[in-house]
């Protein structure tokens, strides 16, 4: 609890202690008003300074007015009538309160739920100086420098690990609970803690472009767009509230006046006295609290819910475009695969087995690909694995989709797909290996070409299961890889629709077409590492990339991103917003509802002032209780 929220409880104990004290002094008249407007200035000053504010400021027509008016109406009516029966206008003002309290410590629970993804932000980097650590501010770590993580502590900057081994919790990024096995050379991502042993890192990025700023960035983000329900519920309230104090107004004028002058009811206020109360009693029912409470929340709860489990949803509106999702469209390498290809075999233009040129041909690749950051371009420099010297490169071009070009030894290097060597009027041979294939042809002439393999990533297939079963109809596979190996991993994954050797360009045409065909019955999301795919993930309805592996670039474009590259948390993103939405219109639906009943009766002067309050913090209680739920998901 903070101060506000304490402040405010405590005004209500006060509030409440004194109202009943006051039930047993039977006091009357003055004595009686001024204690019980004490009472009323405790538990209501702060709603009425907000509303004369509102007032002041011109936006006039909000909870606070409404509630200040029923209220102070409640109050002049007892004094007018003498009754001393006060206590229905302080109840509304402490009950009202009462579920503004609850209000703020369920919205700050889940905001603390929020927060502990947030405690991520580590606070300072340790590094050696003269034998000794040396605490500093992240910041001031550059690239390649050594820093030092003890037991306990969190990783601050992204790096490879240069000694020790330990096991990380990454579960704050991931959720993954399991903690992961780490060793020299290994990668390690900042935000993780690090459990057991001492690990020296040398860092591969700045502070400010590590993971753990990026996720902050994000999710700092997230929470100032809104989704299209949110908007209809500003909307709505704008339209809402003003209608509810002219039709409150209408209602004790106009009865009264309709009586006086056709059915001769003698023209003073008792006539209107009844009216008036029952007005009073449709002002409180129809506060529009509970709506313009737990919407908000409800994407909030449903944001944090999702970001435990590693998956990052940058905003409101997305989670609503991701709950109608019923087709997902991939990108294979990287995506489904996991992008670390293996050599395999190396082979002629008559597809033979190469047997004294390997090196060379490898040699030529790794330089050609020394500052790719391709999956296949990485591949083939670690495949390589001695130092490139990267000064016999004179030139350089990549085409993205095809492969590179480069000056080498003063020699024209190519290596690439069957694509790129049409291209340079080179002739690739066909090979029958399974696999993916990598030409390479020097000054235009076909030198041979290298088998890489590349493994499904585990759980690409049950990813693609739980997709059917989580009622998405169609999964589409694009790539730019060559037809064999990209029906293969389909046909293996169970994915419905291949199209492959397909450049960027030709991936956002098919999206452009995907989309077309399946605008009338649900999104298309797009999943993929980013890498050549930045500008479908933008077109995509939504566009999900993979956090670990993808390119920055990607992690920017897209609207979800997946911690941990678990192509399996995409069905379960779905679910999470499908859940969040389905509360967010149960509580539309259950509060318009209520309200409308309530209302309905309040007119014909059956529900009173205390009805009326149940019925609003009620609402209320159980709208915020509901949209907690959207925190919490099933496991499969
Ligand atoms: P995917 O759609 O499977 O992620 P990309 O669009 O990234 O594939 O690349 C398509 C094809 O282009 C690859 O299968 C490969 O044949 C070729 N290619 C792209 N970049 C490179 C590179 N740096 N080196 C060699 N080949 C490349
Ligand atoms: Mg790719």
């Amino acid at each position: 609890m903070n101060k506000k929220q304490r402040y405010l409880l405590a005004r209500i104990i006060l509030a409440t202690v004194m109202t009943i004290v006051l039930q047993f002094l039977n006091l009357t008249g003055w004595l009686q008003l001024v204690l019980y407007l004490v009472v009323y200035i405790i538990i209501g000053g702060n709603i009425l300074k907000k509303a004369w504010k509102g007032i002041v400021n011109g936006k006039i027509f909000d909870e606070n007015f409404l509630m200040a008016v029923a209220t102070v109406g409640a109050f002049a009516l007892a004094i007018y009538e003498k009754s001393g029966d006060y206590l229905e206008a302080i109840a509304v003002m402490l009950f009202y309160q009462i579920g503004e309290f609850f209000e703020s410590y369920a919205v700050g629970k889940s905001r603390k739920n929020i927060a502990a993804l947030m405690d991520i932000r580590p606070d300072y980097a340790n590094i050696e100086k003269d034998g000794r650590i040396v605490r500093v501010e992240p910041d001031d770590v550059e690239i390649g420098e050594v820093i030092i993580v003890q037991p306990g502590e969190k990783i601050p900057i992204d790096g490879i690990i240069e000694s020790g081994e330990s096991s990380l919790n990454t579960s704050a990024l991931t959720g993954e609970s399991l903690p992961r096995e780490v060793k020299k050379g290994d990668e390690v991502i900042s935000g993780s803690i690090n459990l057991s042993g001492l690990l020296k890192i040398k860092t591969t990025k700045e502070f400010g472009d590590s993971t753990v700023s990026k996720i902050l960035e994000l999710v700092e983000d997230a929470s100032t767009r809104k989704s299209k329900s949110e908007n209809f519920i500003a909307r709505f309230a704008r339209v809402y509230t003003p209608a509810v104090c002219y039709g409150a107004l209408a209602l004790a004028v106009l009865p009264p006046i309709f009586l006086m002058i056709f059915k001769g009811a003698p023209f003073d206020f008792a006539t209107f006295e009844t009216w008036v109360y029952r007005a009073l009693v449709f002002l409180v029912i129809s506060c529009p609290c509970a709506l313009v409470i737990s919407i908000p929340l409800s994407f909030f709860a449903g944001i944090g819910g999702a970001s435990r489990e590693g998956i990052l949803v940058k905003g409101a509106n997305i989670l609503e475009t991701f709950s109608k999702v019923n087709t997902v469209v991939f990108d294979k390498t990287g995506t489904l695969t996991q992008g670390v290809f293996e050599v395999n075999a190396f082979h002629d233009k008559e597809d033979k087995e190469l047997n004294d040129r390997k090196d060379q041909l490898l040699e030529y690749a790794a330089i050609a690909e020394s500052s790719s950051s391709h999956p296949i371009g990485k591949s083939l420099q670690r495949a390589f694995g001695k130092p490139i010297d990267r000064s016999r490169m004179t030139a350089l071009k990549e085409i993205s989709g095809q492969g590179i070009k480069a000056l080498i030894d003063g020699k024209a290097v190519a290596v690439g797909n069957e694509k790129l060597m049409r291209s340079l009027g080179v002739e690739p041979c066909h090979c029958h290996t399974a696999g993916t294939i990598v030409h390479v042809s020097i000054d235009n002439v076909y030198a041979g070409h290298i088998v890489l393999g590349d493994v499904v990533k585990p759980n690409s297939k049950e990813a693609v299961s739980d997709l059917n079963r989580t009622g998405v109809t169609e999964t589409v596979m694009l790539t730019g890889d060559e037809d064999g190996v990209a029906q293969q991993t389909a046909t293996q994954l169970g994915i419905k629709h291949v199209y492959s050797r397909l450049l960027p360009r030709d991936k956002v045409a098919r999206m452009e077409e995907i989309l077309g065909r399946t605008k009338e019955e649900g999104k298309v999301a797009f999943v993929g590492d980013g890498i050549n795919d930045a500008p479908v993930l933008t077109r995509a309805d939504v566009g999900i990339a993979m956090g670990a592996v993808g390119s920055d670039a990607a992690i920017e474009a897209a609207d979800v991103v997946l911690m941990d590259d678990d192509p399996r948390k995409i069905a379960k993103g779905i679910r999470i917003s499908r859940k969040c939405l389905r509360i967010v219109w149960e509580n539309i639906i259950m509060a318009i509802g209520i309200k409308g009943i309530c209302l309905i009766l309040g007119i014909f002067g059956i529900v009173n002032m205390w009805l009326a309050i149940f019925a609003d913090v009620g609402v209320m209680i159980l709208a915020v209780l509901n949209a907690i739920r959207a925190m919490y998901v099933r496991k499969i």
